[in-house]
This record gives C-alpha cells, structure tokens and sequence, in this order.
C-alpha cells in the first residue's frame, strides 16, 4: 500500500498536501504507545496509519505496553468508569496501573521527537517526560460524556502533562490547562477489512461461516463488550423477527487487552440459546476478509452502543454503501446524520422500529447507505486522518520554534 493508491478516493490535491506538510516535518520521531497489537479500534487505526507516516519520511515506531491479568483487570475497569459505568478503583488497582507504567519504561524506546500515547492503559508513562521524548501527545478514543469522577480525576494529574490531549468527538472536551484538539478517527479504504470485494468472496465467507443467505442479514461486528450491548440488540432483533423473517449475525474476536469477552460472550450465548436464526461469531483477530464479506453481505448493519469513542464499525459499514442503525451516543453522530446517512436511535424498542424501516423500505436504505459512503469519503478516510495529525505534529514543533525565534 502506498500513498499514490489513494489517488482515486481523495483526488491528487490530498496527497499533495500531506507530501507538503510532511516536508515540514524534517523525518521526526515519533513513537506511538498503545495497550494491544491485536483487537479494537486503535490497533485497526495504527497498523494502517504508520507506513503511510513512514512513507511520508518521519521515523515513526509503535510500542505496545506489556501487562499481566491483574493490570488488564484494572485498565478494563478504569476503561469503563471512564464511559460512566459505577466501578470502583482501588488503591491496590491504581497502584498496578502505575507500576506496570513505571516497570515498562524501562524496556520501551521512547526516545522520540514526539510520544503518541493512546488511551489510558499507558498514560502514566509521562511520568519519564523529564528524562526522554520531547512533545507528549494524549490520544484518548473513549467516549468521555459521562466520565466517573473518581476515575477522572486518577487520570487528571498525569493527562495535565502532555502537551495536548486529542478526542474524536466535542464533547468529550474536559476542563484543563493543557490544549484540547479535536481529531475523528478514520478507516482504510484499501485495507482487507474495506477493500471492494467479489461477489463469490462474499458467498463464500457465508458459506464458510454456515449463515445461509436466504433472508435479509442484520449485522453487528464488535468485540464482545457490554458497552457494545450484544444482549440489546438480540432482544432488538426478536422484535423485528416478529413480523419481519431475517437472521441477525453477531460478530466479535478478542482483544489481547480485554479480559471480559469470554464472560459477555457467554451471557450472549445463554440469552441466544439455540436460535437458529441468531449466528455467533468468534472470529479470529486477522479475519479482516470476513469481517469485509459480511459487512458487505448484510442488509442492516447495527451498532447498539451504550457509549462509543467514534465506531470504527459504523464508518466501516457506511463505506460500503450500507444502511446502519445506530446509537445516539459518542463519537456516532459524527458519522449518522438522521434519516440522511443511517438512522439514530435511543432504545432496544427504536432500533428494532428502524431495523424495520430499512427492511422494508429498499430504496430509503440505499439512500442512506450512498449518502452515508459520500459522507465517510469526505470526512473519515485515513488521509484526512493523517493530515490531521501531520498539521498537530507541526502546531508542536511551532510554539517552539516561534519561542527560540522571539529568543525567550
Ligand atoms: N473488529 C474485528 N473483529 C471483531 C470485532 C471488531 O476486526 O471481531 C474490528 C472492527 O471491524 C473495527 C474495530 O475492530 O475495525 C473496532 O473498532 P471500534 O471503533 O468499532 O470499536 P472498539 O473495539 O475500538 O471499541
């Protein structure tokens, strides 16, 4: 993949620009620090992200922080305070946080022009900033609306010594004395999880995967999460079935980060039991094809969040012209405009109500879905993405620059 292939989705003037803009930048360093590898949103956003950077000149490397279950218990926990749920930190929990930081900074190179840290998992690693990296940047991709306080203000301390902290969505925007920059994530469109596929690929992948084909598909591709409300959209979707036959396919893969998948996976499961028309996917972390296929195969795609950072899934499934139901929460109406690029919705009740209307209304659907893939050309494909953050990266150096040339 190179930059050139994104000439016929965003025109040459785009990568002109990040040609220009990337020149500024003289081959920096920059080090991105993220939790896991494999599974979730930002690792999707950062395997793609980084060769293009690097083709672009800048010297860029990805560490992934190293942990043990009781870290991962504590972050997931942390992680979900954060999107509002009533959980507690321990001292003892704080604690793992911060030792597990301090013991990885003595085998992570951060020894960069700019650290990139993404989400809290690593947060505390500013600790070094004395010692090493020049710019710290917090790139934080969870939905803030309804932060617990207590977690908030653990992260406070450490988040109010980077240089900037970067959200996809307004309103997650907190009060501090640092820069807050506003950043929505973005997709691939030549990755295996976007790329245009054959019709035979796409049957085949259903075949493979033992969903017939013979009524309309309602999908959902997520990691087993609470957050994600698996259970809500299987109750959604025995609301539709009521009057409408289809199937649903619910489907989710691990993260190496996310020790709570097996337990909501096998709450799903008991509440599923042995519907035959409910199909349950485990998949492995690389089944991007599969994941391609069967966005591209369903004739709804949900995505029931309780909070959402931006939805990797619901951009996913918009690029490929689809009709998506969608939560009203997060970082998702940045994506779903109302009855113009999918459908928003606030309940179990009025997502089965609006799975209903794109089942039944064909032509009102492929609207949507063309309005919707427009709309992601236009505002959420990995170039804009990367010239957001190039643009960022020199807004840093710039204050600097300008502090030396004032000679203060
Ligand atoms: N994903 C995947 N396999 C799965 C579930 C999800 O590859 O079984 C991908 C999905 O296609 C998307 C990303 O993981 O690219 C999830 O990103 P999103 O922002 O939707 O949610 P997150 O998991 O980061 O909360």
């Amino acid at each position: 993949m190179t930059l050139d292939q994104y000439r016929p989705f965003v025109g040459p003037s785009t990568l002109r620009e990040l040609r220009w803009l990337a020149e500024h930048l003289n081959g920096r360093r920059i080090c991105c620090v993220n939790a896991t590898k494999t599974g979730g949103g930002v690792a999707e956003i950062l395997h793609r992200m980084i060769p293009l950077l690097r083709e672009l000149g800048l010297d860029v490397w990805w560490e992934v922080l190293e942990g043990h279950p009781a870290f991962y218990q504590a972050t997931k926990k942390l992680h979900n305070a954060l999107h509002g749920k009533p959980e507690t930190l321990t001292p003892e929990m704080q604690q793992t946080l911060i030792e597990v930081n301090q013991r990885n900074l003595s085998r992570l190179n951060l020894d960069a022009d700019i650290v990139f840290i993404h989400d809290p998992q690593p947060i505390a690693l500013v600790e070094a900033r004395r010692q090493v990296g020049r710019h710290w940047l917090w790139r934080c991709h969870i939905d803030l609306t309804y932060a617990q306080r207590d977690a908030w203000e653990f992260l406070r301390p450490y988040v109010q010594r980077y240089d900037a902290a970067v959200y996809s969505a307004p309103a997650f925007a907190r009060p501090l004395a640092i820069r807050q920059i506003l950043i929505a994530p973005s997709i691939d469109p030549l990755s295996d999880k976007n790329k245009e596929l054959s019709p035979e690929t796409i049957n085949d992948v259903f075949a493979h995967l033992g969903i017939p084909q013979d009524r309309p598909i309602v999908t959902q591709v997520s990691r087993f999460d609470y957050l994600k409300d698996p259970i809500g959209v299987v109750e959604a979707f025995r609301l539709v079935r009521r009057s409408i036959r289809c199937r649903l396919v619910l489907a989710g893969g691990p993260a190496s980060d996310d020790p709570e998948g097996e337990e909501i996976l096998a709450k799903v499961r008991e509440r599923v039991g042995s519907d035959p028309d409910i199909h349950l996917l485990m998949l492995p972390p690389d089944s991007h094809t599969e994941i391609n296929a069967l966005q591209r195969g369903s004739t709804v795609i949900v995505q029931k969040s309780l909070r959402e950072g931006f939805g990797l899934t619901v951009a996913e499934a918009l690029w490929k012209g689809k009709s998506v139901v969608a939560s009203a929460v997060g970082g998702i109406p940045l994506q779903v405009k109302h009855r113009y690029s999918g459908l928003l919705v606030h309940s179990i009740e009025g997502a089965a109500h609006a799975i209903k209307q794109c089942l039944r209304n064909p032509e009102f659907a492929k609207q949507l879905g063309e309005n919707g893939r427009e709309h992601v050309r236009q505002n959420f494909l990995l170039t804009r993405h990367l010239r957001d953050y190039l643009m960022m990266f020199l807004t840093l150096g710039r204050s600097e620059d300008m502090m030396t040339l004032n000679g203060s």
